[in-house]
């Protein structure tokens, strides 16, 4: 039995009482060893019984006390991937009970910006895990008051947006992550507090539409800007697409302002309209005047503080890939602090920034161990390759390791591989904190979109097929995510042969002849045919969100990818094994393919876009066979294949 004293699973936190809620940051990761051996317990003895488990723990499992499973799920469950779990997932969202995975009902699904079959990943979820949520919700505030003081006098612009949702076959709603927690009660309901006051009214942030729902929200946060003590979104990329149509906007809002309206021509949701109403009520000329002062002038440098000059930091994450962001952010926030507090999935919320003032190269979160269940697979490293090593307990990760993060989470999820490759870079007492790594095998991402290699290699096969009435082939082709501008979009650098561009054809304006004409539109078809070929979540950001700009293809003179190559080799890649690299960062090889640049050809077409459907056919299969084998045994059987006996 773990010692009394363990805070409960999910510790009741206010966070108004700062030294209390501090305390209790501490009381966890002391015993995060304890606390994580209980957390298995507990799911285990929730869960044992449902089909999943006993496929490997035995059919008696349920009954079993929690010291005996523990071993007997390390030693019988295998480590999965989304893949494993799908058909369980999928067979829920058709109708099939929750016992499956879980012993407490799920309630919704949740997308996952990964994919799986180029359509989002479902999660699982639970009525309980919105309490979970909250309590890691809680805990920011008294984090940030230890560092920031007077966060209670007056208020946060978070720029917080809902995307579309749809109803399973079986009625169970499926959504993001966010999406779910800002229409839960938790949030709509959430109780008054000096520390977490918005300026965006709920119907603002609950509006479907996001055009809307960013002017309503700009609107508010400019008309509230001397209360505005904190800006931010939940990622870097979002937040400068609000800065991006502040710049297209902000005329029209200060008409808004100094009128004492909405435009309601701008935002037609009743709801959304009426509650900002309320906000902008007063005609306010002065109000209007001085926030087109700090708006007119050409350069934005600094535009985040100038318009709210109480702000005290930008509260989004600049960790993982948004890091790219930070000069863009830097510029605009005029040296404001970036501070990134937590690291959260759709699988499950993980961990806080204990020290949120860190410079974004610094930032490490430490895993709060009454979460989930955590394990780490060991990243092994053998010259160029990478292997996976042995799997250890969250208290036994070493400093400078990496790892990727495996969770068995409250809702249904077994030893799930999140794809995070984390590196531990300290402890807060027995808990580690990690350095937020990369996601394994993304190369390319702008906003939530995610790409692979692979994802890559599949469009770019597809869209090479189009070159044939130029009489060229693609001969090399690397990737890079331009955010210098606000969306970002991807690049593809291709070399042609025989190359289809006089030098000068595709730069001349007029007199373009007719051969560069037809260069031009099978280019342009070429970007379009990537961009159709790229998952549903690049997709959804190019067609909906607009949050990724149209893909461009930079035709390469001949001989350009050999001076990749030679740079390469100069940095110390061995000329044996030198395979061109799919995704480049580094400046100087973006510098080098650039400087070869003869073409640029952008997509003319936004791909296609719908929210997914989950795919009852595939689950049809999985009930048709249930039917036949007895419930339950069909994705068991095929995960019990890597099961070892
Ligand atoms: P989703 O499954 O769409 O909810 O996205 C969750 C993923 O976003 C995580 O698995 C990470 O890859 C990434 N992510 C979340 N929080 C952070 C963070 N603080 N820093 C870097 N990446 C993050």
């Amino acid at each position: 039995m773990p010692p009394p004293s363990l805070p409960p699973t999910i510790p009741a936190c206010d966070p108004h009482d700062g030294p209390a809620s501090l305390q209790l940051i501490e009381d966890l990761t002391t015993h995060a060893g304890a606390i994580q051996r209980r957390v298995l317990g507990e799911i285990l003895a929730m869960n044992a019984g449902t089909d999943y488990m006993r496929g490997f723990l035995g059919a008696d499992a349920d009954g079993r006390h929690a010291g005996e499973l523990a071993p007997a799920f390390k030693e019988r469950v295998p480590v999965v991937e989304y893949e494993d779990v799908k058909p369980y997932i999928e067979r829920i969202a058709n109708g099939a009970p929750s016992s499956l995975i879980s012993s407490k009902t799920i309630t919704e699904l949740l997308t996952s910006s990964g994919t799986s079959g180029g359509q989002p990943k479902l999660m699982p979820s639970t009525e309980e895990e919105l309490d979970r949520k909250t309590f890691l919700y809680n805990l920011l505030v008294p984090v940030m008051n230890k560092y920031v003081s007077g966060l209670d006098e007056g208020r946060c612009m978070y720029l917080l947006f809902v995307k579309p949702e749809i109803a399973t076959p079986s009625g169970l709603v499926a959504r993001p992550v966010l999406t779910s927690y800002y229409k839960s009660r938790h949030f709509r309901e959430r109780p008054d507090s000096p520390y977490t006051r918005y300026t965006s009214p709920n119907e603002a942030i609950l509006c479907p539409d996001s055009a809307q729902s960013m002017y309503a929200q700009l609107l508010c946060g400019l008309a509230r800007r001397g209360e505005v003590l904190r800006v931010g979104a939940v990622f870097a990329s979002a937040f400068l697409r609000a800065v991006k149509f502040l710049e297209g906007h902000w005329r029209a809002l200060c008409g808004d302002i100094r009128a004492g309206r909405v435009d309601a021509a701008r935002v037609t949701d009743p709801a959304c309209r009426e509650a900002v109403s309320r906000i902008v009520a007063r005609p306010d000329p002065a109000l209007a005047d001085a926030i087109a002062a700090e708006c007119a002038p050409a350069s934005w440098r600094g535009i985040v503080r100038r318009l709210w000059p109480r702000t005290k930091y930008i509260d989004v994450i600049v960790t993982g890939s948004m890091a790219q962001y930070i000069p863009l952010l830097e510029f605009y926030g005029g040296g404001l602090p970036l501070v990134s507090t937590m690291y959260a999935s759709s699988e499950c919320y993980f961990g806080i920034n204990l020290r949120p003032l860190d410079r974004p190269e610094n930032v490490a979160y430490t895993l709060l161990p009454n979460m989930c269940y955590y394990e780490f697979i060991k990243v092994e490293k053998d010259g160029e390759t990478v292997r996976d090593g042995k799997v250890v307990d969250l208290v036994d990760v070493e400093i400078g390791g990496y790892y990727e993060l495996v969770v068995t989470t409250f809702t249904g999820l077994y030893r799930y591989r999140v794809g995070d490759i984390l590196q531990v870079s300290g402890f807060h007492n027995a808990a580690p904190q990690f350095r937020f790594v990369h996601r394994r095998n993304v190369v390319l991402s702008v906003d939530t979109d995610k790409t692979s290699e692979d994802d890559l290699l599949r469009a770019v096969t597809a869209a090479k097929r189009l070159l044939a009435p130029l009489g060229a082939i693609l001969s090399e082709y690397t990737a890079y995510a331009d955010t210098a501008s606000i969306p970002g979009h991807y690049v593809l650098f291709w070399e042609l042969t025989p190359p289809p561009l006089p030098a000068t054809a595709a730069t001349s304006d007029d007199g373009a002849t007719a051969e560069a004409e037809a260069v031009a539109r099978v280019m342009a078809a070429c970007c379009a045919e990537v961009e159709a070929g790229l998952d549903a979540v690049y997709r959804r950001c190019r067609s909906r969100d607009r949050s990724v700009g149209p893909l461009e293809i930079r035709v390469v003179s001949p001989g350009a990818f050999d001076a990749l190559m030679d740079l390469c080799v100069s940095h110390g890649s061995s000329m044996n094994q030198y395979k061109t690299p799919r995704c480049i960062k580094h400046p100087d090889a973006i510098a080098v393919l650039e400087a070869r640049v003869v073409g640029r050809f952008f997509s003319d077409t936004v791909p296609h876009w719908e929210p997914f459907q989950v795919d009852d056919a595939a689950a049809a299969t999985a009930t048709a066979t249930d039917e036949a084998d007895g419930a339950g045994a069909t994705a068991a059987a095929s995960l019990n294949e890597g099961a070892p006996a």
